[in-house]
Order: C-alpha cells, then sequence, then structure tokens
C-alpha cells in the first residue's frame, strides 16, 4: 500500500525523495496530499490585493503587515496536509499568498539566493541542515541570511529518514540544529521541516514543545531532471497546476534555483500572488502547545 501511495506522489510531483534521491519506503501518512483540484484560476478578482513588501503599503490596509506583534499572526499552517498556508479564521488577509522556502541550506548558493530575494524585496525561509552550519564558512553564510531578514528553519543535522531512526536519535538531529542556530543568530528557529517530509509522532510532538511551526510543502521540482535548469524551473514553478492560493513552494540551494529565483518571484506577483511574510505565521496548533505546559 505504501507503494501505491508513494506512486500516487510521484504522478503528483509531491515527490518525497526531495532533497536527494534515496528510496522511499517510508510510513507517508503525513506526506503532503496530492492536489486535485488542477482548475488553473487567475482571475483577475483579487488582483488588486496589495503586494506586500517591506515599502509602505496602501492605506487601505489597515493590519500592519510590516512591524507584526507577538499576537498578530494573520496566517497559519493547514493542519491536514502542514503545508498549505490560510488565513487564520477571524483575521482579514490576502489569501492569495504563495510562500518561498529553500531546503538544504546553507551550502553553496544560499547567500546568492537570499541576495537576490532582498532585490525583490521577496520574503522566504531558509531551512538550515544543521550539518551545514559547524563550520565557520557555514556560520557567517547563516547569520549574512539572518542578518539580511530571512526566517529560519530547522532542516535536521544530516538529513536522514527521521522515521527510520530511534527516538533519541530525532530528538538528537532536531534539537542538535536548533541549538546550534540559536548560538550563531542568537534566536531559535521558529519553523521545522523534515528531510523528505517524513515525520513521526515524536517529531510533531519535540517541533511543537521546541515552539517550531511544522511544515511540509506544497510542490517543488528543482530536484528533479527536466528541471535543474533555470528556464525550466522558472516556468515549472509559476506555471504549475498546483501553484494555488497558500501554496508553500519547495526548493533547494542549488545553482539552477538561483538563477531562477528572479523569474519565480516576478511570475508569482505577475499572477497577483503575494509572497507571504513567514513572520506572520502562527504554529497550527497554538492551544495544545499552552495546555501542555502543565503537563
Ligand atoms: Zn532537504
Amino acid at each position: 500500500m505504501k507503494r501505491t501511495l508513494a506512486t500516487l506522489f510521484l504522478a503528483s510531483s509531491l515527490i518525497l525523495t526531495a532533497c536527494d534521491t534515496s528510496d522511499a519506503e517510508y510510513d507517508t501518512d503525513e506526506q503532503s496530499e496530492p492536489v486535485e483540484d488542477s482548475s488553473g484560476e487567475t482571475s483577475e478578482g483579487q488582483a488588486d490585493m496589495n503586494e506586500h513588501s517591506n515599502e509602505d503599503s496602501d492605506d487601505e490596509e489597515d493590519v500592519s503587515i510590516d512591524e507584526p506583534e507577538e499576537s498578530s499572526y494573520l496566517y497559519e499552517v493547514n493542519e491536514n496536509d502542514i503545508a498549505t498556508i490560510q488565513v487564520i479564521e477571524g483575521e482579514e488577509a490576502n489569501e492569495r499568498v504563495a510562500l518561498l522556502t529553500y531546503d538544504d541550506a546553507p551550502d553553496n548558493y544560499a547567500v546568492d539566493i537570499a541576495e537576490v530575494l532582498v532585490e525583490h524585496d521577496a520574503p522566504a525561509i531558509f531551512f538550515v541542515n544543521g550539518m551545514f552550519i559547524e563550520s565557520e564558512e557555514g556560520q557567517e553564510m547563516l547569520r549574512e541570511i539572518h542578518e539580511m531578514g530571512f526566517a529560519i528553519g530547522n532542516h535536521t543535522h544530516t538529513h536522514q529518514s527521521l522515521p527510520s531512526l530511534s527516538e533519541d536519535e530525532q530528538t538528537e538531529e532536531i534539537m542538535k540544529t536548533s541549538d546550534l542556530i540559536e548560538e550563531i543568530i542568537g534566536e531559535r528557529p521558529r519553523f521545522f521541516r523534515a528531510p523528505f517530509g517524513q515525520n513521526t509522532d515524536h517529531v510533531k510532538e519535540l517541533v511543537r514543545e521546541d515552539g517550531m511551526v511544522l511544515m511540509n510543502w506544497t510542490y517543488g521540482y528543482d530536484w528533479e531532471s527536466g528541471y535543474m535548469e533555470a528556464e525550466p524551473l522558472a516556468n515549472i514553478m509559476v506555471n504549475t497546476e498546483l501553484l494555488r492560493p497558500g501554496a508553500n513552494l519547495l526548493m533547494h540551494d542549488r545553482r539552477w534555483t538561483l538563477e531562477a529565483t528572479s523569474q519565480i518571484i516576478e511570475g508569482l506577483r505577475e499572477n497577483d500572488y503575494e509572497l507571504v511574510d513567514p513572520d506572520l505565521i502562527r504554529s497550527a496548533t497554538p492551544e495544545q502547545s499552552e495546555s501542555e505546559e502543565t503537563d
């Protein structure tokens, strides 16, 4: 049955082996669901929403999204697919958003990618592998990315399939990375993404206890043959039917991804997507973490 599931995911570009090519035979129950709704609607109906940037926004906006306070989260990760970014019930915010994320950072191109993002005033999350920030060089890259204002996520220490590890090892993979990140930038990461999107109950609990937001992704292509060049990659990232409001875009620290970044940002904005600021995203289950404080 797992094979069947895996095949389904393959068919819909939600490939388990997002970050390398090892076999995926693990429990896939938490994998992002394939998207059956393929209506590529890009009506102009919502085109008047502001493009969120750090510049002054139009006066119609009554919510200050430039300076989020503790209680001013506007978005959350859908808890069913652990990927889609949705407006928190009762909040007023643009639903037509997309989230940019870069995994396996900072390796070779993350700082360059961050610089391109800054040029475009585009927010994003960089998911960091702890093993990349053990060196002075890696630490300096992380510092630069953080200082440019980007959200930092935890992508485990050595990028193994977490379900194949003992609970102690899972803890080590996650906590070691958060501790290291905190040592370097002075704060713990607020986002967590498991290698291959493979989470366990233990991982979910740890992530919640440490105050992180768990997220997989909606789609990504930069590890697939045929998309390891800027042009086809930028094209599919913007024109795939999987792009819909709340899409969580997975990319990596790769050369072609760097080269495609400008085009991806511009293409999303041309399609009236606002790039969501990760600072506005809260955990999907904030009440749970509060209620567990007494345990
Ligand atoms: Zn990865």
